[in-house]
């Protein structure tokens, strides 16, 4: 028996969350003794990437480089990680939880008869049956899961999981399979960013402004920030609203969901309708003149102060740093 764990990549990259499903699947491996851990990849990648699977700890990575596989159709996906997934006689198919993982794992649930266990955040507890903890409510509380089927999926959600750094080399094998054209019964004609910049759902870092920003003209500051950082920028409902700032850019509730390593709060209140999207951040900075902002109870670090002057200290420390 083998884990398998597939690789989401983009623009030429193995994404960070991927390669934290891997250690993930190769701790559980260590754990439970559940075999290899192999990683698969879909579509055009180079190996020089592939190569971080085994530092992240696979033992080997099957790549299937169809151009038709290049971008993120679901069916297609599904069906060659079924394939795979028959193919290396795996047990449990690890993935990172992302929206493309969501949707891929739950074709794969009904093509492999799987469990399927998603926003998981510690290895399984086989003690008593096979328990798995997951993040529920915007990781607000914990629900722990009783699998009851041999063949199971786990999606691991972001920055739950320490990154491996010390694995080894890894055999590339590259393969090529059947897929029937029905799997294509969708194709992605055009992809156009929202922003040249990077997107927000999958940033590592975000820098968000606030209604203490006072107008879409101090946003550059914000932005210079950003960009130092190499962080993608995100507001309050009130700004996008407003009109200081686009639509796509709005965090919380009724907005997008982050959830990076680090999440940047500049001149936002900390409105429970706000933090219901950030409180997935690792690590929440909190920019506010008032010191009893709510958003200072939710922060790992809060510095109290005017924005206008501490952006640019910031952004300068920052530079000075590199
Ligand atoms: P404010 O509440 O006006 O806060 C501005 C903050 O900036 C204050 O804390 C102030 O002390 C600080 N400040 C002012 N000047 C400075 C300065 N110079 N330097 C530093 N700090 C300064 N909101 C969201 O963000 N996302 C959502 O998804 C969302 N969904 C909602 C859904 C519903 C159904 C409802 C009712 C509300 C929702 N809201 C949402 C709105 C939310 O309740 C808050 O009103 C909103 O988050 C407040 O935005 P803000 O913090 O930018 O503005």
């Amino acid at each position: 028996m083998s884990v398998l764990v597939y690789i989401e990549h983009a623009e030429g990259s193995v994404k960070k969350t991927s390669l934290e499903a891997i250690s993930y699947a190769k701790a559980m491996s260590e754990k439970l003794s559940s075999g290899e851990v192999i990683a698969v990849a879909l579509g055009a990648i180079s190996s020089e990437e592939l190569a971080k699977s085994g530092t992240a700890g696979a033992s080997k990575v099957i790549l299937v480089n169809d151009s038709k596989l290049n971008q993120g159709i679901i069916q297609a996906h599904a069906e060659a990680i079924a394939q795979v997934y028959k193919k290396v006689n795996a047990s449990t198919l690890v993935l990172a939880k992302s929206s493309l993982g969501d949707a891929v794992a739950a074709r794969l649930a009904i093509k492999l008869d799987a469990a399927l266990v998603s926003n998981v955040i510690e290895l399984p507890d086989t003690t008593s049956g096979y328990k798995v903890k997951r993040s529920i409510y915007t990781g607000k509380a914990f629900a722990i899961t009783q699998v009851n089927s041999a063949h199971k999926i786990l999606a691991v959600k972001k920055n739950a999981v320490a990154l491996k750094t010390d694995g080894k080399e890894v055999a590339i094998e590259e393969i090529s399979l059947q897929i029937a054209p029905e799997n294509f019964a969708t194709t992605i004609t055009s992809t156009d960013k929202a922003t040249g910049e990077i997107l927000l759902p999958e940033a590592d870092i975000v820098v968000s402004g606030g209604r203490g920003m006072k107008g879409p003209e101090n946003w550059g500051m914000l932005e210079a920030l950003a960009k130092e950082l190499g962080a993608a920028t995100g507001c309050s409902k009130p700004v996008s609203d407003i009109g200081w700032r686009p639509h796509h850019e709005h965090v919380g509730q009724t907005g997008v969901k982050v959830s990076p390593t680090l999440y940047i709060a500049v001149g936002i209140s900390g409105a429970i309708q706000h933090l219901a999207g950030v409180n997935s951040s690792k690590c929440i900075v909190v920019i506010n003149k008032d010191p009893d902002a709510p958003f200072f109870k939710a922060a790992d670090y809060g510095i109290v102060g005017d924005a206008f002057e501490i952006l640019p200290k910031l952004t300068e420390a920052v530079k000075a740093q590199k």
